[in-house]
């Protein structure tokens, strides 16, 4: 991920950083670069001019130009900004309270988006950390969800609640929740049904999921491999049925970086976690300033 665009922000950097004198027409030009780089990643267009507008506007200004190092300082605005794209703060953890009451995490997306696989990676990070979840299996619409949620909670060792032959996710999702509360059970993550494209039927079904449980995190995952098209889709999940967090999944694979540059600032919401593998120790917290770095080589 970010290849492309980072060989083409180092460039960039590496040509200003150096200088000891840079004019407005270095600017300019440095600033139609980063366009060229966010564009070919895929990067929303409203993003991109936002970015490029703002870049411009406080480079040109004398703090730059007069400055002592004005390359180092035009970077710095670059850096500053793509953090800020990615989202602000350093990583935002979970909204969960505390381990004597039950929190629910429900997890919603796509078909493939990996939210079955993300589903678990949560509950072996969780685990880990001493919480005490628990998964449910709401997916009932692909066949093979609860088997597959099942063979996975095995493996970490985390218990997975279904109900067999039961059609209604929000029965599934409230008995579990009842169980859990019984077994002190503190973390509930439950896991509803994607289907290959948005339609009203799954909005509806996860919309009342949610108002059953009422979560406390509800996190959005997200595919990079889509770019903006996942964009698209959890701009229309958080308008459906509000979402408060993204997991943005298969961050290991070799797409451009659209996704993750754009999500932020189009849905509003924070990265919360990313996917690097399929693996369930393959999940790693998203730190906006690292990957500005990377991207800024
Ligand atoms: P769901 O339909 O949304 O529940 O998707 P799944 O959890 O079944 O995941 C779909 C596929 O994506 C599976 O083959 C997963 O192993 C794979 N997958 C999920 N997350 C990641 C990730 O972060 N990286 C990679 N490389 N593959 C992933």
């Amino acid at each position: 991920m970010f290849d492309s665009i980072s060989d083409k922000f180092s460039t960039v950097v590496r040509t200003l950083a150096g200088k000891s004198k840079i004019t407005e027409k270095n600017i300019q030009d440095a600033v139609e670069e980063i366009k060229v780089a966010l564009l070919d990643a895929d990067v929303n267009l409203r993003v991109v001019r936002r970015f490029v507008n703002g870049t411009m506007e406080e480079a040109m200004g004398e703090k730059v130009l007069k400055a002592v190092d004005p390359g180092q300082q035009f970077v710095k605005i670059v850096y500053d900004r793509m953090v800020a794209l990615l989202g602000d703060e350093e990583h935002q953890k979970l909204l969960l309270k505390g381990p004597d009451t039950t929190s629910v995490i429900l997890m919603m997306g796509l078909q493939g988006s990996g939210k079955t696989t993300t589903a678990s990676k949560l509950a072996a990070r969780l685990k880990k950390e001493g919480r005490r979840p628990m998964l449910v299996a709401a997916d009932l619409v692909r066949p093979a969800a609860i088997l597959q949620l099942k063979v996975l909670g095995d493996a970490i060792g985390v218990p997975v609640f279904s109900i067999d032959g039961e059609k209604n996710p929000v029965k599934v999702a409230k008995a579990a929740l009842a169980l859990a509360k019984k077994d002190q059970r503190d973390v509930l993550i439950v896991d509803t049904s994607g289907r290959m494209h948005l339609d009203e039927t799954l909005m509806d079904e996860i919309k009342r999921v949610s108002e059953a449980l009422k979560p406390d995190e509800t996190l959005f995952v997200a595919d990079s491999m889509t770019g903006q098209n996942a964009v698209t889709i959890a701009q229309e999940f958080e308008q459906k049925v509000g979402i408060t967090g993204v997991v943005l999944s298969k961050f290991d694979s070799d797409t451009r970086g659209g996704a993750a540059l754009s999500l932020r600032s189009v849905v509003g919401k924070p990265i919360k976690f990313i996917g690097t593998g399929e693996k369930t120790e393959d999940l790693e917290p998203f730190h906006p300033q690292r990957i500005a770095s990377r991207i800024l080589g």
